[in-house]
């Protein structure tokens, strides 16, 4: 069936609504631009303009999805080796994320790098034991949101800080519902150590009251008291999520097509669309072609976390990439593809598909709007 009217199919194509009408009636076609055309006529009037539209929307729409499938089971190929585990901080405002996540990053980078630091991709990664772990730098409840839209799963393991002085708070709670639901397993830790009112042993029975039970009540959920402020049990910290890491054994595949997740995106005045990714198996590269949501590139540059050039990303590494036509959504698939042609169909057919199913939505709300009228 189409979902399609003119105006969109221009859009989707890149021509204007005037162009494709002509177009449209050169076909003998005649329609105005908010007309519902049919796949058969889009398919003839976009190859009109060099742009082939094949007919296998179900399958696209429905790739975002089983991507998740594919890099879960990539986990189990006979390629597959031990992966970084990739870290989301959540916890209630003002109870240290941030001074936290500094506080990590700090622990790992040598003086002469400090320069190097300040770089802002939306992740990062550090080494501990000679082992990485990832951290995303988002907040953790929109990390979370964002990702589920697609089906994305990017966690493994959830750290949640609670201020030694303030305690369960709504947010807390809220963070334990999301890695609850995505079921990701939660390290505890207990922050502002250094306060002179920080109370830990209370903490952790307001945890138990909401079903967080800490190993020391007989539990599995670890704890670690922290100091970010102070840089106190940061080591610990790390040493713990390695820990959890381990007995989740977490592998994937760095021998395929890379699938990756967009962490964040933008547009940059003087590069273009930027986005970070977050490869989740296969190795990613240099002048990979890749669809990313509705949009697609060829891969120009890349970039780690400390803003150096790479030429390859393997699972669990965020890069910044440089050659998407569009910026992309938090929370899209990037997926490497066999060439260009592959890259623009798909992202063509999904950009109708959302912009379908906005018309939708707002089709939806007026509804309420008249609803709530009557
Ligand atoms: P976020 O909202 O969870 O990201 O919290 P921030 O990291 O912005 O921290 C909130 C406030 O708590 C800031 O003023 C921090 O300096 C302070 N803070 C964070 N960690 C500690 C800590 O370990 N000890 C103390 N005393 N203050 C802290
Ligand atoms: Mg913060």
């Amino acid at each position: 069936g189409s979902v399609m009217t003119v105006g969109e199919l221009a859009e989707a194509i890149g021509v204007s609504a005037v162009e494709l009408i002509k177009a449209l009636i050169r076909r003998g076609v005649m329609a105005n631009i908010n007309q519902q055309i049919d796949f058969e006529t889009a398919a003839k009037v976009a190859a009109d303009f060099g742009v082939e539209l094949v007919e296998r929307t179900p399958e696209v729409v429905h790739q975002e999805k089983s991507l998740a499938e594919i890099v879960r089971a990539s986990a189990q190929e006979p390629g597959a080796v031990p992966r970084p585990p990739v870290v989301t901080i959540m916890g209630h405002v003002d109870h240290g994320k941030t001074k936290l996540l500094d506080a990590i990053r700090h622990t790992n980078v040598a003086e002469g790098e400090a320069g190097g630091i300040t770089q802002h991709i939306g992740a990062y990664q550090v080494e501990v034991q000679g082992r990485k772990i990832t951290f995303l730098d988002t907040p953790g409840h929109e990390a979370f949101t964002a990702m589920r839209a697609r089906g994305a799963q990017v966690t493994d393991i959830a750290v949640l800080v609670v201020a030694a002085d303030d305690g369960v708070m709504p947010q807390t709670r809220e963070a334990v519902a999301h890695a609850r639901a995505a079921n990701v397993p939660i390290i505890v830790a207990i922050n502002k150590i250094d306060l002179p009112t920080a109370n830990p042993a209370r903490v952790k029975q307001q945890l138990a009251e909401i079903g967080v039970i800490v190993e020391e009540y007989g539990g599995d959920v670890p704890v670690v008291e922290v100091s970010a402020k102070q840089r106190l049990g940061i080591e610990d910290l790390l040493e713990m999520i390695l820990l959890v890491a381990d007995m989740h054994e977490l592998k994937a595949n760095p021998n395929r097509p890379a699938i990756g997740v967009i962490i964040e995106a933008k547009v940059d005045q003087r590069r273009g669309p930027v986005a970070t990714v977050l490869v989740q198996t296969g190795t990613l590269k240099l002048n990979d072609v890749v669809v990313a949501g509705a949009t697609w590139g060829r891969i120009r540059a890349m970039f780690d976390d400390r803003g150096r050039k790479v030429r390859r990303a393997e699972p669990s590494m965020p890069v910044e990439i440089l050659g998407l036509e569009n910026v992309p959504e938090a929370g899209d698939y990037l997926q490497v593809v066999e060439d260009e042609r592959t890259a623009k169909e798909i992202a063509t057919q999904r950009a109708l598909k959302r912009r379908a199913e906005a018309a939708e939505a707002r089709v939806v709300k007026l509804d309420e709007f008249h609803k709530g009228l009557e």
